[in-house]
Order: structure tokens, then C-alpha cells, then sequence
């Protein structure tokens, strides 16, 4: 048992003074992450501060600039149910809905879902090495069962991936995610907020310690029109991604203007390859530019033991995926889209 104290904070600024700074104060926030990671010894804390109470960061708004801001503390199933997100960011809606269970995303916030920590068995296994759990230890699964692991942008450190749908869609997006802490506020575009693991696997993120995500904000373009969230995994529900692919286009007269591609599953964090979105920009949207693309993006990509089959398994799925944002009315109506 490990002892610790509990804060309920009533403001962002108590919670950062609570937090002081010191890695031994976490944030409690839906807690379905962070309890696991306590009970199990993976994590250890002498204070738990609890944000709930913050109501003004339980909301959903619309800013001046055309975005939204999603509260960090709004929870996933509110989010993925708001009209504005159903309506203009359905991508991140399906997203959201494609993780966990109803009942773990009524509980889930959406800072949470950026802090979720790797599902790595050796991570939760405190009887194995894991340079992410106890740096310099060793790394498990290079050489063990690594079938859930990363193919692209891992380290001889850590192989582990970063198991969200929700980032992957805001990874797509362009989100960006406003951060307050001891030195005030800052803002981090979504693409440097995840770090891959190179010599330090047990950063997750450029979160300092004893800052708080207060909320995240996503630009205009949501790409309503052609938009796909594809999650392939080995049971159909409550399991974390083998790949999954956020595609989002816009398209005018059967050509593309705008393409975003990102990948969840297969890296240490969302991946995304602008080299790709380029190379299909003024293309006509066709599985042969989407076989070229998804090669683009799996540039480098290594595979072990258990996981090699990943790499086909991630470009048939982007091929897949961009054809299905051509027909998002499909998977509604579960009819199979074909080109
Ligand atoms: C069985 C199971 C299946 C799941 N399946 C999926 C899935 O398929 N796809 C998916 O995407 N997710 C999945 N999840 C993960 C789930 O989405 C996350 O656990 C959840 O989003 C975390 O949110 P929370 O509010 O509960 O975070 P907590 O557990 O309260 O906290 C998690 C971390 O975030 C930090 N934190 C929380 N809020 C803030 C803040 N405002 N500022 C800074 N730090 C903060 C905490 O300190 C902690 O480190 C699953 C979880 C479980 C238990
Ligand atoms: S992949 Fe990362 S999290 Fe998993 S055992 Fe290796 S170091 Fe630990």
C-alpha cells in the first residue's frame, strides 16, 4: 500500500500549487488510468489533487477564430456526443467512440485521454525490465512478445506505442492544447506534445511537471464532408488499436486541396507524415495515390518478432480508411464502399 493525500483543488491556481512542481503530485482527473497505475506500483504519488470541481473546464465552446475548445476535463462521451463535435468534427467524435467501453468514456476526460500512459504488458508487469517504468532497467519486449509494439519511430530503448484513438483524430485535426503552470500559461501545437521514446522513454510528453492542460482547442476545418476514423484490432470492442487511421480530406471537383493522415497503434505517439498529405494534394483521390501515400508513410518502418505483420496491416488500412472518407455516409449506413 502506498500512502498518499488527497486535495480536491478548486481552481486552476490551487491546483498548481498544490502540484508544486514536484513529480510526486499527479492530477486525478476521471481517474481510469491513474488509479491502475497506483494500485499496480507503476506509478507512486505522496498527493493526489483532485480537479474535478473545475466546471469551467467541463465545457465545449466556440471561439471567435470559427475552432471550438474542448474542456480538459469534458468528458470523452460528452465530447463525442456534443452537437458541435457530432455536427462539424464527426472525426473526432468516431474516434472517440471507438475506444474503451461507454462506461470508462463516461468517466474519461480528455486531458486524461492525452496522458493515458502505454499498455505495454511489461509496463504493468513490475517483475519484468521496462526502461519506461524504471529507466535504465532494460527494455522487455524487444525481445519478448511485442505484437502490440511500435513499428515506426521507437528507439533500442522502448518500443512501446501510445494507445489513444481520440489523439490520433486530434493529431489529424491540427488541435493545439493550452497548458497552465508555475510560469504561467503556454499553448503546444498537439504535434509537439508527444514525444517518441529515443533516450528517455519514461517522458511521455512535454507536459512539465506541475502543469495543468486546461483545454484544447481545434481550428475551423473539422472535414466534415470526408472524414474516417478505421481502428483494426484483435477483439471488435474494448481493446486498444493493432493500427488505426484518422483520414480527413477536402475535395473539390474530384481533387484533392487538403489531406490529413494520422496513425495510431504504431508509434511511441500519433504519427503523422506531411511528406503524404503533400504528395496527394491536387491528385485525384484514388486507392493507386493512396497505395503511394501510405508507402510514404511507412518509410523506415521496422517490425520484430510478433509485430511485423503491422506494416502490411498499416498500409492496407490507410488505403482503406482514405476510401472510406470518401464515403463517410457508408459507415453509417455499415454499406461497403468501393471506388
Ligand atoms: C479497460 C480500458 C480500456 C481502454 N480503452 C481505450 C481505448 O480503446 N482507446 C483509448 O483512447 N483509450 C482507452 N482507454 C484509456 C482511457 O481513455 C483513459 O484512461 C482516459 O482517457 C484517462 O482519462 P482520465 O480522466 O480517467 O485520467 P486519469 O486516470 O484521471 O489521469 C490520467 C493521467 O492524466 C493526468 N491528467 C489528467 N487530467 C490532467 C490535466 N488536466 N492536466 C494534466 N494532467 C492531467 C493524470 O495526472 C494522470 O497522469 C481505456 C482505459 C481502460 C481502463
Ligand atoms: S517497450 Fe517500453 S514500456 Fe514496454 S517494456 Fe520496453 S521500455 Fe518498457
Amino acid at each position: 500500500m502506498n500512502n498518499f493525500s488527497y486535495i480536491k483543488a478548486e481552481n486552476t491556481d490551487q491546483a498548481i500549487s498544490e502540484l508544486d512542481g514536484d513529480i510526486r503530485n499527479k492530477i486525478i482527473a476521471g481517474g481510469t488510468n491513474i488509479n491502475d497505475l497506483l494500485r499496480y506500483f507503476i506509478t507512486k504519488a505522496d498527493k493526489l489533487v483532485d480537479i474535478n470541481p473545475f466546471l469551467e473546464h467541463n465545457t465545449v465552446i466556440c471561439l471567435d477564430n470559427g475552432g471550438i475548445r474542448l474542456g480538459a476535463l469534458c468528458t470523452n462521451a460528452d465530447t463525442a456526443y456534443h452537437p458541435i463535435i457530432e455536427e462539424r468534427y464527426p472525426l473526432l467524435s468516431k474516434a472517440i467512440l471507438a475506444g474503451a467501453s461507454a462506461q470508462i468514456r463516461n468517466m474519461a476526460t480528455n486531458a486524461g485521454n492525452l496522458m493515458q500512459r502505454t499498455r505495454c504488458y511489461y509496463f504493468y508487469d513490475i517483475h519484468t525490465p521496462c526502461n519506461k517504468r524504471d529507466p535504465g532497467s532494460g527494455c522487455s519486449a524487444i525481445s519478448g512478445y511485442n505484437r502490440i509494439h511500435a513499428i515506426l519511430g521507437q528507439s533500442e530503448n522502448c518500443i512501446a506505442v501510445f494507445p489513444s484513438d481520440m489523439c490520433v483524430a486530434l493529431a489529424a485535426l491540427d488541435a493545439v492544447i493550452n497548458i497552465e503552470g508555475p510560469d504561467g500559461k503556454k499553448v503546444l501545437n498537439f504535434a509537439d506534445f508527444h514525444r517518441l521514446p529515443n533516450q528517455t522513454p519514461h517522458i511521455d510528453n512535454n507536459l512539465l511537471h506541475g502543469e495543468v492542460i486546461t483545454s484544447i482547442d481545434l481550428p475551423e476545418n473539422g472535414f466534415p464532408k470526408n472524414y474516417s476514423y478505421l481502428k483494426l484490432r484483435d477483439r471488435s470492442s474494448y481493446s486498444f488499436a493493432l493500427v488505426s487511421v484518422a483520414t480527413a480530406f477536402d475535395i473539390e471537383n474530384n481533387t484533392i486541396t487538403e489531406a490529413r493522415i494520422a496513425l495510431g497503434g504504431v508509434s511511441h505517439k500519433p504519427w503523422r507524415i506531411r511528406e503524404a498529405e503533400e504528395f496527394l494534394i491536387k491528385k485525384e483521390p484514388n486507392s493507386q495515390n493512396f497505395a503511394q501515400a501510405a508507402d510514404i508513410i511507412l518509410k523506415g518502418a521496422r517490425g520484430y518478432e510478433h509485430n511485423a505483420f503491422k506494416i502490411e496491416l498499416a498500409k492496407r488500412a490507410i488505403i482503406r480508411n482514405c476510401i472510406m472518407a470518401l464515403h463517410p455516409e457508408s459507415q453509417r449506413t455499415g454499406a461497403k464502399p468501393s471506388l
